[in-house]
């Protein structure tokens, strides 16, 4: 079992949410292979002169730029209550992995969030529920905090077999994971079908499985644990559908690809997922 020792407060921690008692809403931006240094910075800028102070009372704001524009943006960012996240984590700390970053390296250039598991990854890189596992015990140990992606693919949703597969995705990338360390986890629930093609699930959907995978989660941690974690919604999210999708009772924020690299449809849509 996996040994953590944290010294910042659970994050995420009692917000109130259309009157409940919730979760504090997470909005993260997955730029992908877009931004050199100097745009990136100038996007973190952008951002952080049109976020105002009170936003970050209801909501946690992280941009994920590429490995290489992660130092400028920190540093853009620096002070500010916008978070720096990276988009992949190895499992080792250091070693013959050529092409591949540590949770140290990260942190070191000012990382404190990492994407795992993101299904371009899965697709695109061989990324399986055992690696995503190895990189989430890697990042927790060092104390980043973890936007862990899951998802099904279109033939899988059409085949009816979306459950099957989440608790597949769920069961084998947490494996052995301390219920205590849960509390720096994010999970991104992210049909892959709706991912850059600008379908999105329907609220109805989207909550109906947020509401499945927050109850696999209560039947591998336990109930505690599973209504204080945080799961973001991601699919071509826009400022235009955030609000709906946000407001679904287990959507507790979003995480975005294309809306994200702009400040305008980034900055309204963290705006209206408060419906703000
Ligand atoms: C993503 O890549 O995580 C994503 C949700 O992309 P988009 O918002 O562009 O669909």
């Amino acid at each position: 079992m996996l040994l953590v020792k944290y010294d910042s407060i659970p994050m995420g921690s009692v917000t109130k949410k259309d009157g409940k008692m919730s979760r504090k809403v997470i909005v993260a931006g997955n730029w992908k292979m877009n931004k050199l240094p100097a745009e990136g910075a100038a996007l973190a800028a952008e951002l952080r002169a049109q976020l105002p102070a009170e936003i970050f009372a209801e909501a946690d704001v992280v941009v994920c730029p590429p490995f290489t524009a992660i130092p400028a943006v920190a540093e853009a960012l620096r002070g500010s209550a916008i978070k720096v996240g990276a988009q992949n984590v190895h499992w080792a700390a250091s070693g013959a992995f050529t092409g591949e970053i540590s949770a140290e390296m990260l942190k070191s250039v000012g990382a404190e969030y990492v994407i795992i598991g993101h299904s371009e990854r899965r697709q695109y890189f061989g990324e399986t529920d055992a690696t995503v596992n190895s990189r989430l015990k890697a990042a927790l140990a060092a104390g980043l905090r973890p936007i862990v992606c899951i998802g099904e693919l279109k033939e899988e949703r059409e085949g009816d077999r979306t459950e099957v597969v989440l608790a597949q995705q769920i069961r084998g990338g947490f494996a052995g994971i301390e219920p205590s360390a849960m509390a720096q986890v994010v999970v991104a629930y992210e049909p892959v079908w709706a991912i850059g093609t600008g379908l999105t699930a329907t609220p109805e959907i989207a909550e109906a499985t947020h509401r499945f995978i927050r109850k696999e989660f209560a039947s591998l941690f336990g109930a505690a644990v599973a209504d204080a974690l945080r799961i973001q919604y991601g699919g071509s999210m826009k400022p235009e559908n955030a609000r709906e999708l946000v407001g679904c009772p287990d959507i507790d924020g979003g995480l975005i690809g294309g809306a994200a690299l702009k400040a305008e449809s980034f900055v309204k849509l963290i705006r209206e997922a408060l419906g703000k």
